[in-house]
């Protein structure tokens, strides 16, 4: 029977691997963190463009500076491995390279990882590229301990999570697939489920009269933190959350600042379109042509609840739905709003389009861009409890698994689970900001403390029958 004992002195050895690579890591999360890989176009032999694919390169070359074997799979996604392949499958990890644009209001450069009093900040550092490299970091554990492993164990690097996941969908189609895997791209203590994910674009049909310009935001699955607006107005007045200038006699430009988060994590966030549009409606600014379609962007934007919209739905598996307008642009004279809509099991994608069209009415086009089914893995799931014991062995807890609103790697998979490293429950100081927000920021001693989560927890998947 093959056995690995992770007593005192395995985590003694575990503790001292850490602590003996520690600035090496850092430096490695900050190789990663200076290219800003936002996907760029399709360039030859860079499918996510050319900033993705130096991503995943520097990747598989720190993977192999640290000794692990590498593979490229076709610049979409690439993967570091250990342990020999004895025809009986493979484990796997799974994070990401790629990051979403810096946005605006950093207090530094996004792209030069900075250290303040025990946190990293830059772009990505915790999405996912400080994740990225602790999983490499776990596998060179298990390469230098010496162990035989009866799975060989790969650390699957993607370089288009963000805006489409077509690396895994790639990998998945051209690669067998892992026995188990865990996605380092999420809160602790362990993802069991994830709601399902709506993408959609609401588009006006009326000829703009009044609001000649209307943008903001970056992303379908951030809340903006700026929108900007041209309007055509007599006169107009500044307030508390949107800025007002007259550009020239009659036409005014208008500004809202919000706060910007996660579209899965509405809760402190605030949308600065709504901001804009709210502004538009008080101050009778839409014609009565335009009327209708900001009226019923304002319903979806009331709030992130859906229920200004009628799309209020909860379940005992999933937290309550929530509905975001992340993105507003103007495209050949229509506007263009986002929907980005995360739900559980009362509702459907189907349900979602067909209320959106009943409220949109003649005002608007209700395009469905993406519609991903809820995703859940039992609790008695072997592999669940190895990963969750593990947690809790390293961080003394009692933690169980939960569900999210955001959608991981992990739904790609049959058996998969998302494995922190976030812990949104410990507090950080006022200068980190969140995932996808300005001044992202990870705190090194929970990244340590992460990387022997996933060596212990690697170690127990290593003693399962699948
Ligand atoms: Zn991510």
């Amino acid at each position: 029977m093959y056995s690995i004992v992770i007593d005192e002195n395995r985590l003694a050895d575990i503790d001292r691997f850490i602590q003996a690579h520690q600035s090496d890591l850092v430096r490695d999360i900050s190789r990663l963190v200076s290219i800003p890989s936002v996907e760029g176009p399709a360039a030859p032999g860079a499918p996510f463009g050319v900033e993705s694919r130096r991503a995943l390169d520097c990747a598989l070359d720190i993977a192999a500076e640290l000794g692990l074997a590498v593979c490229n799979c076709e610049n979409k996604i690439g993967y570091a491995s250990v342990g020999e392949d004895r025809g009986a499958g493979y484990l796997a990890t799974i994070t990401h390279v790629d990051v979403v644009p810096a946005g605006e209001g950093w207090t530094a450069d996004p792209f030069t990882l900075r250290e303040r009093d025990g946190y990293l900040i830059g772009r990505g550092v915790m999405d996912d590229k400080g994740p990225s490299v602790l999983c490499l970091y776990a596998l060179k554990y298990l390469l230098d301990s010496g162990l035989t492993l009866r799975y060989p164990v790969r650390a699957l690097l993607g370089a288009n999570e963000e805006t489409g996941m077509l690396d895994i969908e790639h990998y998945l189609k051209n690669y067998p697939a892992p026995l188990f895997c865990f996605s380092p791209d999420a809160d602790f203590p362990l993802i069991h489920g994830e709601k399902g994910i709506y993408h959609g674009r609401l588009i006006s049909r009326h000829t703009p009269v009044n609001v000649l310009e209307i943008s903001g935001g970056v992303a379908a699955n951030a809340v903006p933190a700026k929108a900007v607006a041209k309007v055509r107005a007599e006169k107009l007045r500044s307030t508390g959350s949107v800025h007002a200038v007259e550009l020239e006699p009659g036409f005014w430009q208008l500004t809202a600042a919000g706060i910007s988060g996660h579209a899965s994590m509405p809760q402190g966030t605030v949308n600065a379109i709504a901001l804009i549009v709210d502004y538009l409606l008080e101050n009778e600014i839409p014609s009565d042509e335009e009327l209708p379609y900001f009226r019923f962007i304002s319903l979806l934007h009331a709030s992130a609840d859906g229920s200004g919209i009628g799309l209020r739905s909860s379940d005992d598996c999933f937290t309550p739905l929530t509905a975001v307008g992340g993105k507003i642009s103007v495209e050949n004279g229509r506007i263009i709003q986002t929907i980005d809509c995360r739900y559980g099991i009362s509702i459907s994608g189907e349900a979602i389009t067909k209320i959106l069209k009943e409220k949109a009415g003649d005002a608007a086009d209700v395009l469905v861009d993406a519609d991903n089914a809820p995703f859940y893995v039992g609790l008695d799931n072997p592999a669940v409890q190895a990963c969750i014991e593990s947690y809790n062995l390293v961080t003394g807890e009692h933690a169980v698994p939960m569900t999210i609103g955001g959608g991981t790697y992990a739904r790609h998979f049959s058996n998969a689970v998302a494995f922190g490293p976030e812990h949104p429950e410990r507090p950080c100081p006022e200068f980190c900001g969140p995932i996808h927000g300005v001044d992202e920021a990870a705190r090194l001693s929970d990244f340590l403390e992460a990387l022997k989560i996933y060596i212990v927890s690697l170690l127990r998947l290593e003693t399962l029958d699948f």
